[in-house]
């Protein structure tokens, strides 16, 4: 399969040592060409730089350990097979064990010499030490080891630690230089190494500096990257000519804050004269509301969408689910009771025939709407505005960037943007995700909340527990029961784990027989979801067992008690999410947090949520103890995936990329580089930053 030119783009089965069989395996972890193979970062390394004397072992460490092999014997116990053999070096002899590894018996000889890798223990019967050999390579007469940093790949067992060494390897042989895609300038400036030099190290460093000087490169280029793709967007959007200046005077919005049935907070006050003066501006507004669960970001978004209206414009709004985007129709047609503006709900139920589909774009289009409200089906070709002056995404972790953009492209006018996000996300990562969006906060939640009672069980409490939600339930309220998965996984980490299924067969053929109850995941059609969420918020099912597809902003307020089952499994921040859903209404609520709480870590975290209310306090807790991957659960965050930077630990890195890439998105000079830093966001990014990307 010879071909003259290489691209970085080539199907990654033209890598010599992969072909279709390995490509297909590979196409398992998301590596379909040539550079997704050079980016498939190792997860980790081992350390095999030195080699160690048999008399310096000392028990416990793993070691790499070079000498002559003899006594070999093996046998049979159940159906596996051990071998056994004594290396032997100039200083001493070492036992070696192997299990269930038979095709090795015909190449340990007497005699032959061999590389062996392993953890140390010290053997009782024998008084040598021993070792269970992870690694051994057959040495020649006289053959040195190939010592090193060995890296290892994130793999299928499929596709052994070699061959994605061998493919690695082989690709960067037949690879050209890469082309650099910074300026020599900044690379002086940042002390950073070449992209071609830290692309082949990262692979095969030779130690911790090189590593360390391949990571740093890598990284700073992520989060250089992602800071130029958010700052073009920016650029791109603060353009006054395309923005719209919406009216100053406020006749329907006194109208809505009369009709409230209560005063806005000082922190909505605040953000909505934020949000307004933005409004009023030439400038497109593009602002991000941070606020916790329940800290009424929703009425500052109906005040905006009002405000929009004020003007002769119109405004929509996407909530994340379809249940949510019914839930505050029905909110915002309450709250705007008499003042004549006309709301649309754009939803599957409403636009089941081509007929009603097209009556509601027709509405659209004409402006016979003034607030429309829908999912993402809002940004889907088709739907065409008349005169759409406001978007407000709520919940936005759960689009992209990418879907920003698109609404962004729609126009030549720049409707004003609006983003919500209850997710508490530390200032940095909101550097980060949000680079390009100015940022407002509410801090406190409204006055008058009953605090929620958290607290947390262990297995042995959960029949007590259950207990105590069927009083409540029998007292005529409702209660939630989330569960990590579905089904149970057949993979080991998860064996232990309840799914969803099996809990809600327990309880609803066991206490709760005679309730009526539900099971909600994320596997059921989006129709038969709606259904048991609506019978739900009707009170006619009284438990509801469920994963997290009811983590966001559901509203029922009847519903007293969150029992999150396998609790430990959960991140802080979206343990505090599924929290969020009770102490909606009157009535005291509780929030149980059931797990068996082996480790140490699981103690530590869930008393942290007894401990505290505060959204923000428990996202950097949760960072702090498990890092960012686990924070944030799935990729929900709309982030461009992060192969090597870490948001937590390479906090410095990020400040340091964000400076630069403000002075060299400025600077006309880099205008050349534009194409290059373009094509590389395209490959490490593809659709997310399509906006920037196609320009
Ligand atoms: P979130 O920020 O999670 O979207 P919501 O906007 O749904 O929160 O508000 C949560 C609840 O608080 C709603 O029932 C809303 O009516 C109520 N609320 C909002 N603002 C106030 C306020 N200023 N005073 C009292 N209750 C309020
Ligand atoms: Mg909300």
């Amino acid at each position: 399969m010879s071909r003259d030119k290489f691209e970085l783009t080539d199907n990654v089965m033209y890598v010599k040592g992969v072909g279709p069989r390995r490509a297909d395996l590979m196409a398992k972890l998301n590596i379909a060409t040539k550079y997704d193979l050079l980016t498939h970062y190792p997860r980790t390394y081992e350390n095999h730089t030195s080699l160690t004397k048999i008399s310096e072992l000392v028990e416990g460490a793993t070691a790499l350990v070079v000498g002559t092999i003899f006594d070999v014997s093996s046998r049979k116990v159940r159906n596996l097979t051990i071998i056994n053999a004594t290396l032997e070096d100039k200083t001493g002899e070492l036992q070696l064990t192997w299990f269930n590894q038979d095709y090795l018996l015909k190449k340990l000889r007497d005699g032959v010499r061999v590389l062996v890798i392993g953890k140390i223990k010290y053997d009782s019967w024998s008084g040598d030490m021993a070792m269970t050999v992870q690694k051994v390579t057959f040495l020649d007469k006289g053959e040195m080891p190939e010592l090193g940093i060995m890296p290892i790949y994130s793999s299928t067992a499929a596709l052994s630690q070699n061959v994605m060494r061998t493919a690695v390897k082989n690709l960067l042989s037949s690879m050209p230089p890469l082309k650099e895609i910074l300026p020599q300038k900044l690379l002086d400036e940042q002390d950073l190494i070449s992209l071609d030099r830290a692309s082949r190290m990262i692979h095969f460093p030779k130690n911790a500096e090189e590593l360390n000087a391949a990571r740093r490169r890598l990284a700073f280029d992520e989060l250089f990257m992602i800071q130029c793709g958010l700052m073009l967007i920016k650029r791109e959007t603060q353009d006054e000519r395309r923005g719209i200046s919406h009216a100053t005077n406020g006749r329907l919005v006194n109208g809505v804050l009369n009709n409230l049935p209560f005063a806005l907070t000082d922190d909505q006050r605040k953000v909505f004269l934020e949000v307004s003066a933005d409004m009023e501006s030439k400038i497109p507004m593009r602002r991000l509301i941070q606020g916790d669960v329940g800290s009424g970001k929703t009425v500052v978004a109906l005040l905006a969408l009002v405000k929009a209206v004020d003007g002769g414009w119109q405004s929509a709004f996407m909530a994340p689910t379809e249940i949510l985007a019914a839930q505050h129709f029905e909110t915002f047609t309450k709250l705007l009771d008499g003042l004549g503006i006309r709301v649309g709900l754009l939803s599957a139920k409403v636009t089941r025939t081509a007929k009603m589909r097209e009556e509601i774009y027709r509405k659209i289009s004409e402006h016979e709407f003034d607030i429309v409200i829908g999912t993402h089906a809002l940004i889907q070709e088709g739907v065409k505005f008349a005169k759409l002056g406001l978007v407000v995404t709520d919940e936005q972790h759960r689009f992209g960037v990418s879907q920003r953009s698109t609404l962004e492209k729609k126009s030549d006018v720049l409707p004003d943007m609006l983003v919500m996000t209850a997710t508490p996300i530390p200032r940095t990562m909101t550097l980060t995700i949000y680079g390009d969006l100015d940022v407002s906060l509410i801090k406190h939640l409204p006055p008058g909340r009953k605090p929620i009672k958290t607290s947390v069980k262990t297995l042995r409490g959960r029949k007590k527990v259950y207990e105590f939600v069927l009083e409540e339930i029998l007292a005529g309220r409702q209660a939630y029961v989330v569960c990590p998965l579905i089904e149970r996984s057949e993979s080991e980490t998860l064996a232990d784990i309840e799914s969803a299924e099996e809990i809600f067969d327990n309880l609803s053929n066991g206490i709760f027989a005679d309730v009526s109850c539900a099971l909600l995941h994320g596997k059921m059609k989006p129709r038969e979801k709606d259904e048991i969420m609506e019978r739900f918020r009707d009170g006619e099912i009284k438990l509801l067992v469920a994963t997290t597809v009811i983590e966001v902003g559901v509203d029922v307020p009847n519903a007293v008690v969150m029992v999150v089952e396998h609790a430990e499994r959960f991140g802080l921040a979206q343990l505090h999410q599924l929290r969020g859903r009770v102490g909606r209404g009157s009535a005291k609520s509780y929030c149980i947090l059931i797990s068996d709480m082996k480790e140490d870590l699981s103690r530590v975290r869930l008393n942290a949520m007894e401990t505290t209310n505060d959204g923000f306090q428990l996202a950097e807790e949760d960072l702090k103890l498990r890092g960012p991957g686990q924070f944030f659960g799935e990729a929900q965050h709309g982030l461009p995936d992060l192969k090597i930077a870490d948001v937590f630990r390479d906090v410095d890195l990020l400040i340091q990329a964000r400076d630069a890439a403000q002075v060299f998105v400025d600077d006309a000079e880099n205008l050349n580089y534009f194409a290059n830093l373009r094509t590389n966001i395209a490959l490490a990014y593809g659709d997310k930053f399509s906006q920037i990307t196609e320009a």
